[in-house]
């Protein structure tokens, strides 16, 4: 990773703490998170978070993930990059077979209560969204209920994608998240 990744990485980290109020923070991390592929966990020391930078590449400049706390970078368009893509799943397989059972069933179980406590806060955002609707609030009162319940929603989703990821072993897979969604195990 060379000097522009590290800056970028560097900066990034500071803007978190600039713009430190709780609630910018968590809106923009979990929206990034799932929807832009955010500061997800660094997929090879598991305790760094992810964040883009450029990097050129053949006189070019070329879009990155890299970790903040160890070397590991990869491509953001990853599904393009055949390499990069055969490079992370090596990196999930490996991590996969050094996991021991208990380990693996309660990475199961985490992403199950996840995502049913994530399902349940979203229903309850949208029911007082609706409660609301009738007690005659404010318009930003319902749509920021509505938000949240979204977020909670979109959280829940992807707890529910992680545990089917862990139960199929398919991680760095195209088109996995589109054929779960098909398959339609949201309720884990
Ligand atoms: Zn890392």
């Amino acid at each position: 990773m060379g000097v522009v990744g590290k800056t970028v990485k560097v900066v990034g980290r500071e803007a978190s703490h600039v713009f430190g109020a709780v609630t910018v923070r968590y809106w923009y991390d979990s929206m990034r998170l799932f929807l832009l592929r955010g500061r997800r966990r660094c997929p090879a020391c598991t305790s760094g978070r992810m964040f883009r930078f450029k990097e050129v590449v053949d006189g070019g400049l070329k879009d990155y993930y890299g970790c903040s706390q160890c070397e590991h970078f990869e491509p953001l368009d990853v599904e393009g990059d055949p390499e990069g893509l055969a490079a992370l799943q090596t990196l999930a397989k490996a991590r996969l077979a050094s996991m021991s059972a208990v380990e693996f069933a309660n990475a199961e179980k985490t992403f199950r209560y996840q995502s049913r406590g994530r399902w349940l806060m979203s229903a309850g955002f949208l029911i007082a969204g609706f409660g609301f609707l009738y007690a005659d609030f404010s318009v930003w009162t319902i749509l920021n209920l509505g938000a949240m319940s979204a977020v909670f929603f979109v959280q829940g989703l992807r707890a529910s994608f992680r545990h089917w990821q862990f139960q199929t072993e398919t991680f760095y897979q195209p088109g996995a998240f589109y054929r779960w969604l098909v398959i339609g195990k949201w309720w884990v």
